[in-house]
């Protein structure tokens, strides 16, 4: 049974819609659209509101909010994370919405932005009753057509995951008994359950991905006083959860340094460097990641944001970077894995302070470039590569061979190894995640090398999706 939101709280919420509207007019300007086609893009399409209720193990009943917002239909299905929050409203689900739409956009991923939502701390409920809730929550979505695999396809976000999603696909396949598609009706499911290998982790490698590709430019990186590459970088993560823990780990193996990890009761920090899967298994131990043996307990959690480090990873919650705290920060990138982390007034600051901002809207898009790969294996009924991986590896076999009698040289079983490979699931959806974080990259800061006075990677970004749905807008016209 869940506390509503305070006024605050509330009003920060609001805040967040605000401010991924305001940073789509101030990427306007630098769009020579019409105001009615900038304002059918900016505009969220529809929002389903509904209230259930929940029973309790001693008899008691209460009534859950929920909501699924549609933000954009020029590209179906609609696409969008379930979030499990006690702070969440339909402001927030809309703002998140909007996101997705630009988010896809970016990252040439033919979907629409949704967000769904459900305003409970999942921590305060039985597994039983989460599985009501969420088999709950997709009875409704299916009963307003705002669910199906050309439709609208929810996927994990802040509070919910694997399980849920399973859960969903369940529910919808048992409303839609016969439908061959009907695995595809939700993305982020276990892999035993139709999931695909690589999305559990893949809004975090996809974060790691971009600031690689970030750091490759020695350029950008000396404007900021550091050297190229991602070796040696040292990080602040905030959150501990699916992005905070894949991108901490994913970093760290690219030789970066997890300098301080911060979660809801405090952070810790260790200049020497964490190791972000011995931190999950101590607070899953105890409860706490503070006396983590060698690191030094930070009781604010939010002073860990101000700490000495090259990059900044907010990956838990919106609006945690603002004017008031923006000052002090001393990281040179800020790289947000969270939807909305930065308010427009903490980016400006950013900006004046010279500051890199690889923002949420491209950043954490890995996650939704993995959905649509799993929605494709869903739709296909085939797992990625097992058609021709072992036609594949026989041609590079035959073609190393034909070397070998061509030069009179053998190859040594390392360099084989090396060059005949039968590629599995996960190295296929690696390689397409790689690349789609790369060459989304690459067109943004092409973007903004074109036009310097975008000031930013982020006015960039929006730009570029402002532009890529507005073609589409375009050249549908408008029903009927
Ligand atoms: P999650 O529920 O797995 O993890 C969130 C973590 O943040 C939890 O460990 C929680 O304890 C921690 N947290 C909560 N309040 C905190 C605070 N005040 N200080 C520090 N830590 C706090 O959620 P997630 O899936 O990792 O999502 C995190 C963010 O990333 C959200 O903004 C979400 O929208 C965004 N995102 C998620 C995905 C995805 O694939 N899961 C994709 C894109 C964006």
């Amino acid at each position: 049974m869940n506390a509503p939101s305070t006024l605050v709280e509330r009003r920060r919420r609001r805040n967040f819609e605000d401010n991924v509207n305001a940073y789509f007019d101030h990427a306007a300007k630098f769009c020579s659209y019409a105001p009615g086609l900038l304002d059918q893009i900016k505009t969220c399409n529809s929002v389903y509101s509904f209230s259930f209720p929940v029973r309790h193990p001693d008899g008691a009943i209460e009534v859950v909010h929920a909501w699924r917002a549609e933000h954009s239909h020029h590209k179906l299905p609609t696409k969008g994370g379930i979030r499990f929050s006690p702070q969440v409203d339909e402001s927030e689900v809309k703002a998140l919405a909007a996101l997705m739409t630009y988010k896809c956009a970016l990252v040439d991923v033919p979907f629409g932005g949704a967000k769904g939502a459900v305003q409970i701390d999942p921590s305060r409920y039985t597994a039983d009753q989460l599985e009501r809730i969420t088999r709950r929550y997709t009875h409704e979505l299916d009963r307003k057509s705002f669910i199906g695999p050309g439709i609208d396809v929810p996927a994990p976000d802040y509070g919910t995951g694997e399980r849920e999603m399973s859960w969903i696909a369940d529910t919808y396949g048992q409303l839609h008994t016969g439908e061959l598609e009907a695995l595809a009706c939700v993305t982020g499911k276990a892999v035993s359950e139709g999931g695909i290998h690589g999305r559990r982790e893949a809004t975090g490698r996809g974060l790691m991905y971009a600031l690689a590709e970030a750091c490759r430019s020695a350029d950008d990186m000396r404007a900021l006083g550091l050297s190229a590459g991602l070796e040696g970088k040292r990080l602040v993560v905030q959150g501990l959860g699916n992005v905070g823990y894949h991108t901490a780990k994913f970093c760290r193996e690219q030789g970066a340094i997890i300098v301080a990890l911060a979660e809801r009761e405090g952070a810790i920090h260790n200049p020497k460097g964490l190791n972000e899967e011995e931190v999950f298994s101590y607070r899953k131990r105890t409860g706490s990641i503070l006396g983590f043996p060698g690191a030094t307990d930070i009781l604010d959690s939010r002073e860990a944001l101000e700490l000495e480090c090259d990059v900044l990873v907010p990956a838990a919650l919106e609006s945690v970077l603002t004017a008031e705290n923006a000052p002090r920060v001393k990281a040179k990138i800020v790289l947000e894995g969270a939807n909305g982390p930065t308010t427009p007034e903490a980016d400006e600051v950013f900006r004046t302070k010279g500051m890199l901002v690889i923002p949420d809207v491209y950043a954490n898009a890995g996650g939704v470039t993995v959905s649509y790969f799993e929605w494709l294996k869903n739709l296909s009924h085939v797992r990625l590569g097992r058609l021709d991986r072992r036609r594949q590896a026989a041609t590079e076999l035959r073609m190393l061979q034909a070397i070998e009698t061509a030069t009179g040289r053998k190859f040594s079983t390392t360099e084989r190894e090396s060059f005949v490979k039968v590629t599995d699931e996960l190295a296929i959806v690696n390689s397409g995640l790689e690349d789609t974080m790369i060459v989304a990259y690459q067109e943004i800061r092409d973007t903004l090398r074109r036009e310097p006075k975008m000031g930013d990677l982020r006015t960039a970004a929006f730009v570029l999706a402002i532009n890529k749905v507005a073609v589409v807008y375009e050249e549908l016209g408008i029903f009927p």
